[in-house]
């Protein structure tokens, strides 16, 4: 028995389906998960020793690689001063003005510990500043755990088929209103009926959590026009995005400016770190400065801080996103083309350093009954095939994957001579 085996069979004697995250278990996929014992670079290295390419990065946040050195230097000095105080250090500045630096229109920002906080906390704010209660959000974009934004979320809860969790209040769950992403008719159709009572639009400017999907021209700059004449807030939730499809997110990619913005992944360079932020009146409104209570215990916690600080310092590098973007376009165009030479009909996406496979017929993919089409069937054969030669992607068909750093090209070219292996297998078995 391999030991990732016996420790799994251990784990979920004492952990609920012996993860900590309903994905890791490889539930959709089948198999046990790789337990893993260490990474470096683009590299993971399991309990028996297998080694793979990484392509989850944690779900997102290492941008610049497992173990980073200079990532390690910073959380090593950190923990040296003490691991946390709950009362204020200078870092926290340090990172809350290199993040705002880099989004137009974000004036003050406030930590929290996760992705899910953030936009918890964001729809309170919204809410607060509107006095409304509704909420728009996306079928299949996924805004954290959450009561009232696990409603037809994506990833996690579309993989497990469970679109709305038993355990949320029907009282909550009517303040979400669910529509289609991309789907702008409908957004005005709504805002025709019920404007004046939605306090927000939350939306993931590229969608990740469903696949990648990308947004279709015209789709964001609508919302914002939706949102403008209502009197509604937008709310782009770039806990994926940000600082991952460009330096500014996809708000600056797109030229789009949100009224707030969560972050989180990349922002804490591996380490639990989530923020929101937004213009100086909005912000202003949350306690102590205001009267919309958020608060946290380890919030904006120094060893957090330093290793998000370090990686941003690594992001800002000279050409640090090029090398990103034109690595992350190489690996996807050699992709299509493995699967093009052997007929697999699919759809690739990319945007950045994140990028997206669908095992489809169709053109494109543009929402999540479209993401929810594909083959799962030539996906799980795909993932396993992958996973046995070394190329760790992500458990579920509707996850974006993530290039870093330390993908240098002899990792990228090792995974496109896999991916023919794989495909060449899975035509053979047709
Ligand atoms: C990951 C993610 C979240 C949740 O963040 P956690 O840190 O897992 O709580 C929220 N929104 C988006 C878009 C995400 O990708």
């Amino acid at each position: 028995m391999s030991r990732s085996l016996e420790l799994f069979e251990r784990a979920r004697r004492v952990i609920p389906g012996g993860v900590n995250s309903p994905v890791r278990a490889f539930k959709s996929v089948g198999g046990t998960p790789p337990f893993i014992r260490s990474g470096k670079g683009g590299m993971i290295t399991d309990v028996d020793g297998k080694e793979y390419v990484d392509y989850v990065g944690s779900w997102g946040p290492l941008i610049v690689g497992h173990a980073h050195p200079h990532v390690l230097e910073a959380i090593r000095l950190a923990a040296e001063q003490g691991c946390s105080f709950g009362a204020p250090t200078e870092r926290e500045i340090q990172l809350a003005e290199r993040i705002i630096a880099r989004f137009p229109g974000m004036e003050m920002i406030r930590l929290v510990n996760s992705g899910t906080e953030a936009v918890m906390s964001a729809v309170r704010l919204a809410r607060a500043a509107t006095q409304r209660d509704l909420l728009v959000k996306f079928e299949g974009c996924y805004h954290g755990h959450a009561d009232g934004l696990l409603v037809a979320a994506g990833s996690g809860a579309a993989t497990f088929g469970v679109p709305t969790s038993p355990g949320i209040t029907r009282a909550t769950a009517k303040d979400t209103l669910v529509l289609p992403f991309n789907d702008l008719e409908a957004v005005e159709a709504m805002f025709d009926l019920r404007g004046d009572e939605i306090a927000a639009i939350i939306v993931e400017p590229v969608a990740g959590n469903m696949g990648c999907v990308l947004p279709l021209p015209g789709f964001l700059e609508g919302l914002r026009r939706v949102c403008d004449t209502h009197g509604t807030l937008l709310i782009f939730d770039e806990v994926m995005t940000g600082l991952r499809v460009d330096r500014g997110g996809a708000q600056t990619l797109y030229n789009i400016r949100p009224d707030l913005t969560t972050l989180g992944k990349v922002i804490g360079g591996g380490l639990p770190v989530g923020a929101y932020g937004g213009p100086r009146h909005l912000m202003e409104q949350i306690a102590p400065a205001g009267p919309v209570y958020q608060a946290g215990t380890l919030s904006g916690n120094p060893l957090a801080v330093a290793a998000g600080l370090a990686t941003l310092e690594l992001l800002d590098a000279p050409g640090a996103y090029a090398t990103l973007n034109t690595r992350t376009r190489y690996l996807v165009k050699g992709l299509t083309q493995v699967m093009t030479v052997f007929g697999i009909p699919c759809v690739t996406t990319c945007v950045g350093s994140m990028f997206g496979l669908f095992f489809t017929e169709a053109k494109q993919v543009t929402n999540f009954t479209e993401a929810s089409q594909c083959h799962l069937q030539r996906f799980n054969q795909w993932f396993h095939g992958m996973l046995t030669e070394g190329v760790y992607l992500a458990p579920s068909a509707f996850e974006a994957a993530f290039v870093s750093l330390a993908h240098d090209d002899s990792l990228l070219d090792y995974t496109l001579t896999m991916a023919e292996r794989v495909a060449e297998r899975i035509v053979a078995q047709r």
